[in-house]
């Protein structure tokens, strides 16, 4: 990586060190060129991404709008609250996983969808019809084929 002091990317690691209990590297570097040594550390990027909204806006991924979407849809349907949790957890992990800091609110909506299509018919239908756009009509329809097979 690149020196932050006289910006030559000439510069090496000269010790290697886990810190945190593990959950950070601790590196120390120096420059070939101005020989100044500096820090660093690296740890998992385990940040929920942003959301970009259809308007191009972006937002922080609300848990809460996302399990009311969810509740919303699986209304006086047989699903016990701990498999909806699961489904929530499960959705978040897929999207501190993707690694990327912001990612569309169409991911958010297609992750959820498959959550509720494993956990009740109804209301993935009634998920999906609320939350696809027209375009998208035709792709659900033959979904829709495909479960009654
Ligand atoms: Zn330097």
């Amino acid at each position: 990586m690149r020196c932050p002091f006289c910006y030559t990317e000439e510069t090496k690691v000269i010790d290697s060190r886990l810190v945190s209990d593990g959950f950070q590297v601790r590196r120390r570097r120096e420059c070939g060129h101005c020989k100044e040594r500096f820090t660093t550390f690296e740890s998992a990027e385990m940040v929920i991404p942003k959301i970009i909204k259809s308007d191009n806006s972006r937002q922080p991924f609300d848990e809460n709008k996302l399990r009311r979407g969810m509740l919303h849809a699986l209304e006086k349907r047989p699903v016990s609250s701990d498999d909806v949790e699961k489904s929530i957890s499960y959705i978040v992990h897929q999207l501190q996983a993707t690694g990327e800091r912001e990612v569309s609110s169409k991911l958010v909506g297609t992750l959820a969808m498959n959550e509720l299509k494993k956990l009740d018919k109804v209301a993935y239908i009634r998920f999906a019809s609320i939350y696809l756009s027209f375009d998208d009509i035709n792709e659900f329809i033959k979904e829709i084929d495909k479960l009654k097979d």
